[in-house]
């Protein structure tokens, strides 16, 4: 089995360590590689090779710097078939699924090519008399990136191509679950010209991330991950004197009115529940049916789940994969036993019916007649599980839904026009959808959530993505031969 290296300034280095994890193929069971999870050593050399490297990439001219990304643009593109199936094979998901994820990635690349355009200043000639003033954007030096298990292509890529087109350079720690892919983009930075230092991937585990956080040549610290991880980050990071940005976990609430197209609405919940085994912090975990909807929604949701065809991610004919580890599936069996003792009704139970000797696989779960206080509605299960709760009327089922601690994404199923424009100006999240599943936006506008499920104050993608790695300057001038010509 393959022990995976770090890449530092361009080098591939073998890592020393004393604790090390398996990367683990989990729809088979097959162990992928090896990664360390406290190479200390290796942090500290990427660090100051990243540090050397800033200079010279700050004053890279911004255009070539934007032509890296075009480049790697077309690398990308080209690769998305071999990057997709590296998700699927590290992570589970189906590869069209994957696929889905390789491309959003590479919008975050668009948006950073346009980086010329966006990262301009501005300028207010006489303020006073001879007296102009200008701001510009200046990247922040070397900043660091954590990333989570469940998107390998996709997150990682959210922070790297806004922070290095801004003129920082980088030090990527990826999940230790899943590394290969981030190793795999690394190849395709090479190739897309990137000069040796400017990204740097260290693998590691908490003692690694410890590292980053206190490492006081680290000017910032992106984060995507449980909430938990991520309010410790953010206090941590923040102590330290670093700028944060720390996407947590979510518990995300659909709400289907009785006027919703029942069909279309079945097919975007099932996607959004249980796509990507429900391992998506968008994932769409209680459905609160308002009025009559629970009577037409519930007999073609049994039935869609029914059908719903779980197995490997690489056979494309599968609707979801398996879950990351047999740790998540005792995890989420657990909350399916806790669900059943709280009083919920286990309308389809997912624990049934073993797909594969091998692998890490359940299929999905409905839970109907589930109240505001079980464990089942206010925790992220982060596992293919649906919570079914009822509410009177729209403004009953946005209070209980406004009652999560999290606060990432919402939902609502309706042809109203009216009960949409409610839902949208009354529910606490930070990315709402009105007949979506995921509403994930587009690299171009920002992507985060409110309440526990973001610490900080600029979010992902988007101009807050250039806010975020470049520091403002101010430049008030006057010449005094100018006054008087
Ligand atoms: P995780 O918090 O376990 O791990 C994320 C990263 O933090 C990894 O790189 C890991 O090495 C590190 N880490 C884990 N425990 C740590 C600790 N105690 N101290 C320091 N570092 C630690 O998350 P995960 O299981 O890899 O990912 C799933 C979670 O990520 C879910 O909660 C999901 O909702 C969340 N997520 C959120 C978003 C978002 O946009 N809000 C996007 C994707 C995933």
């Amino acid at each position: 089995m393959a022990t995976l290296k770090h890449v530092i300034g361009g080098e591939r280095i073998t890592p020393t360590a004393n604790q090390w994890e398996d990367v683990i193929n989990p729809a088979t069971g097959e162990m992928l590689g090896t990664v360390p999870l406290d190479d200390t050593h290796a942090l500290d050399r990427a660090v100051q090779r990243a540090a050397e490297a800033f200079e010279a990439w700050a004053t890279t001219p911004i255009l070539q710097r934007a032509r890296i990304m075009f480049k790697f643009h077309d690398l990308m593109t080209r690769n998305q078939a071999d990057i997709a199936r590296s998700v699927t094979i590290e992570h589970g998901k189906t590869l069209p699924d994957a696929s889905l994820e390789v491309a959003r990635a590479i919008e975050v690349v668009e948006l950073a090519a346009s980086a010329p355009s966006l990262l301009k200043g501005e300028v207010l000639p006489d303020v006073s008399r001879g007296v102009d003033t200008m701001m510009v954007r200046t990247p922040l030096g070397v900043v660091a990136g954590i990333t989570p298990f469940n998107f390998p292509a996709m997150v990682p890529l959210w922070m790297i191509p806004p922070a290095l087109v801004s003129g920082n350079t980088f030090v990527l720690k990826p999940s230790e679950k899943t590394p290969l892919t981030s190793l795999l983009m690394m190849e395709l930075w090479e190739e897309a010209g990137l000069p040796p230092g400017v990204l740097n991937v260290v693998l590691g585990g908490r003692s690694t991330v410890d590292q980053i956080l206190t490492h006081p040549t680290i000017k910032a610290v992106s984060f995507v991950g449980s909430q938990p991880v991520a309010e410790y980050i953010y206090r941590t990071a923040a102590a330290a004197g670093k700028r944060v940005q720390a996407l947590g976990g979510a518990k995300n609430y659909h709400i289907v009115m009785p006027d919703a197209h029942i069909p279309r609405t079945v097919e975007a919940l099932m996607g959004s529940a249980f796509g990507s085994a429900g391992e998506r912090c968008l994932a769409g975990s209680v459905a609160i049916a308002v009025g009559s909807a629970a009577e037409r929604l519930i007999p073609t949701l049994r039935q869609a789940i029914r059908d719903w065809k779980v197995g490997s991610g690489l056979d494309e004919t599968n609707d979801m994969g398996p879950v990351i580890r047999e740790q998540s599936r005792e995890r989420i069996s657990h909350f399916i036993r806790t669900g059943v003792e709280e009083g919920a009704a286990l309308l389809e139970d997912g624990r049934e019916n073993p797909v594969a000797a091998e692998g890490f696989f359940l299929r999905p779960t409905l839970f109907d007649e589930v109240t505001s206080t079980m464990t089942i509605a206010r925790e992220e299960i982060f596992g293919p599980v649906l919570s079914l709760m009822r509410a009177p009327d729209l403004k009953t089922a946005v209070d209980m839904a406004n009652q999560s601690q999290f606060g990432n994404t919402a939902t609502i199923y309706t042809e109203s026009g009216a009960a949409a424009r409610y839902f949208r100006d009354h529910i606490e999240v930070g990315m709402v959808g009105v007949n979506i599943g995921v509403p994930a936006p587009v690299a171009i506008f920002p992507f985060a959530g409110w309440k526990h499920s973001f610490y900080g104050d600029l979010h992902a993608t988007g101009m807050d993505a250039f806010r975020f790695y470049t520091e403002e300057k101010v430049v008030i001038s006057r010449f005094w031969g100018t006054e008087q010509p």
